[in-house]
């Protein structure tokens, strides 16, 4: 993966507007406002490729990434509006868990966790879904540079021990910022590795 140019495909709405699952992808997820599109805008190297949308409603699509032509970067929309309808959240709980259980292709989840507030029951959901749906995921803490260095130790430890739960997590935490750039090329190196 990362082989070549990053280019925007297409946002999906429903299941049927999905890519073939022909090439190796792997996707974002997290809580909205988690530094999502920032995070994905570093890693691709390009700016506002992924739109920082925090409107409920307007990222209710999955956002498709052409990775050259190795693969795909899929953004997921941000969960966890605190007023979002039901029917949307509900409507993005369908698409996501089709997308999750049905995707052959999918190497790896990510999943983004704010530093300062470590993981949510929000959070602890889309893990469990992950679980069931035997998606490896990896563990993201974004805004790295917001807390103190001596505060790394609490959320990492708080981040362990609920991933030691989760069967399908990977052990391994990646401590990224998109402002300061820390993280970003062990990242990219991690999703360029993946089969
Ligand atoms: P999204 O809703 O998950 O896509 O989040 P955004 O990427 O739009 O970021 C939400 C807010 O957090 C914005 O105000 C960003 O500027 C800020 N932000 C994102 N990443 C970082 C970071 O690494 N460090 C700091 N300090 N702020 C960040």
């Amino acid at each position: 993966l990362f082989a070549g140019p990053v280019d925007f495909l297409k946002g999906v709405v429903a299941m049927e507007g999905l890519p073939p699952d022909d090439r190796p992808e792997v996707c974002f997820a997290g809580r909205s406002n988690v530094g999502k599109s920032s995070l994905i805008n570093a890693l691709t190297g390009r700016k506002a490729l992924a739109r920082a949308s925090n409107t409920p409603g307007r990222t209710q699509e999955i956002n498709y990434f052409l990775l050259g032509d190795s693969g795909y970067l899929v953004d997921l929309p941000g969960y966890g509006f605190a007023n979002a309808p039901l029917p949307v959240v509900e409507k993005w709980q369908r698409l996501l868990k089709h997308y999750l259980s049905g995707r052959a292709s999918l190497r790896r989840a990510f999943v983004l966790i704010d530093a300062r507030h470590g993981i949510k029951a929000v959070d602890e959901e889309i893990m469990t879904l992950l679980d069931r749906s035997a998606v490896t995921f990896q563990a993201v803490l974004t805004k790295i540079d917001k807390i103190r260095d001596s505060e790394r130790d609490t959320v990492l430890t708080q981040v362990r021990d609920r991933l030691s739960r989760h069967p399908a997590a990977y052990p391994e935490i990646v401590l990224t910022s998109s402002e300061k750039g820390e993280g970003i090329a062990t990242l990219r190196a991690i999703i360029a590795g993946l089969p």
